[in-house]
């Protein structure tokens, strides 16, 4: 028995659904990236430790997935047991002053829906954000002028060798697209976002207004992982891109989107190794004509 059909045989008796070889393609938005030597959703919170202390036992790299909204896999795909977060029973809870809590494979826009269901304000930002709660505060995820460290008040989260800590909001360094989990290998259990009541006409045309001006300036009907590039200081990443002649670059089925040079899309079949030469020719054009080093805001898993 290998090391998977072994993780294999604990994760389906541990309340967990697995699958051999799964392609990631399944579960990217750019829907690209070769197959996971083993994919496992855990049921619950307990299964996902047990999972964790499993794999630890057995010396198997885990990865960690949202929605997979911010991640390009490589074309040989990911040697790990890859975990989602993303389960069925996934859950919200709305409390009389304004505290909503969430588990982290929650999609981003079920929650801003719920907070407006209960007039609640604070999220309009997020609307149109593809993705989960776990991947929204790992990144610190945000647009328009907002961002998660607006609102979150704490998380819940488990170290690899399964210690579970909550998180208060200065604990987990929230910066522009970064925060502690970055760095310290724990993973988002739950979180909770402190809201403030206000009318839901009001909150309602905030959200059709952001997502509206998503659809008009992204190229939504495409497959991509959003911005490419962190924005660099004193400048746009999109802007730098067209004014260096970069909108419409392809390389392979990758296209630097006409409609917003700051997304790379995916316009048929691109590879991962597509996607990444593309973004190494942008580096290059950009630091070679403005002198500015882009940095790539979407993570390569290998
Ligand atoms: C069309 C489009 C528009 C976008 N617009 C925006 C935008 O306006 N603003 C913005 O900030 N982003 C935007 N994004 C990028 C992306 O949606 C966000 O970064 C989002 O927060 C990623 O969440 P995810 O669940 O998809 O994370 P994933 O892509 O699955 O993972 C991202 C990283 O988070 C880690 N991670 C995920 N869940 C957990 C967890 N529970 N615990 C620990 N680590 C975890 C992963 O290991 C990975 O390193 C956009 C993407 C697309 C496709």
């Amino acid at each position: 028995m290998n090391k998977y059909e072994s993780i294999y045989d604990f994760a389906v008796n541990n309340n967990c659904r697995a699958n051999f070889d799964e392609p990631m393609s399944k579960h990217t938005s750019f829907k690209i990236g070769g197959s996971a030597s083993l994919f496992v959703t855990p049921s619950d919170d307990d299964a996902l430790i047990n999972l964790l202390e499993k794999c630890a036992q057995e010396n198997v790299r885990t990865y960690i997935l949202g929605n997979g909204s911010n991640i390009l896999v490589s074309d040989e795909g990911i040697d790990a047991v890859v975990i989602s977060m993303c389960r069925d029973e996934d859950q919200i809870q709305v409390s009389d002053d304004g505290i909503v809590s969430c588990s982290a494979g929650v999609s981003l826009m079920k929650v801003c829906r719920t907070a407006l269901k209960n007039s609640l304000s604070g999220l309009e930002f997020a609307y149109g954000i593809p993705g989960s709660v776990g991947g929204a505060v790992y990144m610190n995820a945000g647009a328009y002028g907002g961002e998660i460290k607006d609102v979150i008040v704490s998380c819940k989260a488990v170290s690899r060798d399964g210690v579970v800590t909550e998180f208060k909001k200065e604990d987990m360094l929230l910066g522009y697209r970064t925060s502690v989990f970055n760095s310290n290998d724990y993973i988002i259990l739950s979180a909770k976002f402190r809201l403030i009541a206000d009318n839901p006409d009001n909150i309602k045309s905030r959200m059709d207004d952001f997502m509206n001006r998503r659809k008009t300036k992204q190229p939504l009907e495409y497959p991509s992982a959003g911005s490419v590039f962190k924005r660099p200081e004193g400048y746009f990443a999109g802007a730098l891109i067209e004014e260096c002649g970069l909108k419409g670059k392809r390389i392979g089925g990758a296209e630097v989107s006409v409609k917003h040079s700051g997304f790379i899309i995916n316009v048929g079949s691109a590879t991962a190794d597509d996607v990444m030469k593309l973004v190494e020719f942008v580096k290059e054009t950009v630091k070679k004509e403005k002198g500015v080093e882009l940095e790539p805001e979407i993570r390569i898993v290998r």
